[in-house]
């Protein structure tokens, strides 16, 4: 097709976004709290960042959506709408049709389309590749294109993915789930797809093990971020767009002897009102917990009487390390939530502090470094940052990590 039979825009959920007049690479680090950057920048681990801070390039301080969880904002970023337009609003939920408590990877739980798919459907060349597997089918929901996981690497095939002999082609083996190579690999296959298939959109996600483990400046991050900053730094010079940002932060929730800040919300409750008359729900809980415990600081209530509710509301409140309780309608206003996908409560934590169920449901045994985590208000500022010049922004505009493709598509300087 050449490219005056491309559209010059299309409009997805309600946004509308220029064509790409070079590739278009939107990261998205996962748990990248701004300071992992600055401080390996200021280490020299990140060569290629600390010239983009400097002018190089185009550095916002963005809002991601709450809770501060990896599926809620990988799917903000892919649609460029809050969780109240595209449904999913935690990594697991209590499906109210079936009754039970499930994981929020499938794309039945999606309201609306990709910018991704939506661009592969008008003729670009697409491909997403993300670390975690459980991501793969809500990123890709109805993409025509390349679309694998790190995790899965070794089972891709052509009808399933768009894309085969990954291993061979990356030069790396499956790495392990919990390790820093399963971002690395994800980098390095998004440099040899722009070497060779040259998409016209890339999406990368990768998975934030090494930000629950290390904090910012410690020579394990400073070690992630030379890696992500070598394999951008050549992106860049493939000729491609990149914009940088985060599904959410990262901060300690622990206590000076390394024991974790945890406020068990289940037991609590119980202890006040009996068994079986609250159900509470962590959005955070997902199949791969050694690095967190499912221990994040946001929690859902759901209550079996409404009348008691301000009550029960009050007392959480007044729990030490609790930043805020929100009724249903609350939360749904000012998180931009789908009130039928939350609890009759909303709860927050301080940024010290985590949320947990019962005591026994937890196992901290995998916990082998002082608990770091995230779900909170605490970890919603993340970097937005673009290889580029932007046009001029009004002043005080709040930047949100899915404003990504907004700005790589629409506000970058376009070439000339
Ligand atoms: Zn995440």
């Amino acid at each position: 097709m050449g490219v005056e039979n491309l559209p010059p825009q299309i409009t997805v959920n309600g946004r509308t976004y220029h064509w790409m007049d070079r590739p278009l690479v939107v990261v998205c680090v996962d748990g990248c709290q701004f300071e992992y950057i600055t401080a390996a920048v200021a280490a020299g681990a990140a060569p290629f960042l600390g010239r983009l801070l400097a002018g190089a390039g185009t550095c916002f301080m963005a809002d991601c959506v709450m809770p501060s969880f990896t599926n809620p904002n990988n799917l903000s970023i892919v649609t460029g709408v809050p969780p109240s337009v595209h449904g999913i609003c935690g990594n697991y939920f209590f499906d109210p049709e079936r009754g039970e408590e499930v994981m929020m990877n499938d794309p039945r739980y999606l309201r609306v389309g990709t910018i991704l798919a939506a661009f592969s459907e008008a003729g670009a060349k697409v491909a997403v590749i993300t670390a975690k597997d459980k991501l793969r089918k809500l990123l890709g929901h109805r993409l025509k294109g390349i679309c694998f996981s790190s995790e899965k690497a070794d089972q891709v095939t052509l009808a399933e993915n768009g894309i085969e002999n990954v291993l061979d082609r990356v030069g790396m083996p499956v790495p392990s789930v919990y390790s820093a190579a399963l971002s690395e690999f994800v980098f390095v296959a998004g440099v040899k797809l722009m070497e060779r298939e040259r998409p016209d959109v890339m999406y990368l996600s990768t998975t934030d093990y090494i930000q629950h483990k290390a904090a910012p400046g410690t020579p394990v991050a400073n070690d992630f971020y030379a890696m992500i900053d070598r394999n951008i730094a050549r992106l860049d010079e493939l000729g491609a767009t990149i914009v940088l940002t985060a599904d959410h932060g990262m901060n300690a929730k622990h206590a000076g002897d390394g024991q974790p800040n945890v406020i068990y919300l289940q037991d609590t409750i119980d202890a006040w009102l009996g068994k079986s008359k609250a159900r509470v729900i962590l959005p955070i809980t997902d199949p791969y917990v050694v690095h967190h415990g499912a221990l994040g600081s946001f929690a859902l209530v759901y209550l079996s009487a409404a009348d008691g509710q301000a009550v029960v509301a009050k007392r959480i409140a007044a729990l030490p390390g609790i930043q805020m309780v929100l009724t249903r309608a609350e939360a749904a206003a000012r998180f931009e939530l789908p009130s039928d996908r939350i609890g009759d409560l909303v709860v927050v934590s301080q940024q010290d502090t985590v949320i947990g169920t019962s005591r026994e449901r937890h196992d901290l045994s995998g916990l082998d470094a002082p608990l770091r985590s995230h779900g909170g208000t605490s970890e919603q500022k993340v970097p937005l940052i673009i290889n580029r010049g932007v046009s001029k922004q009004p002043e005080g505009r709040r930047w949100r990590n899915f404003d990504a493709f907004d700005l790589g598509l629409n506000l970058a300087t376009r070439a000339s």
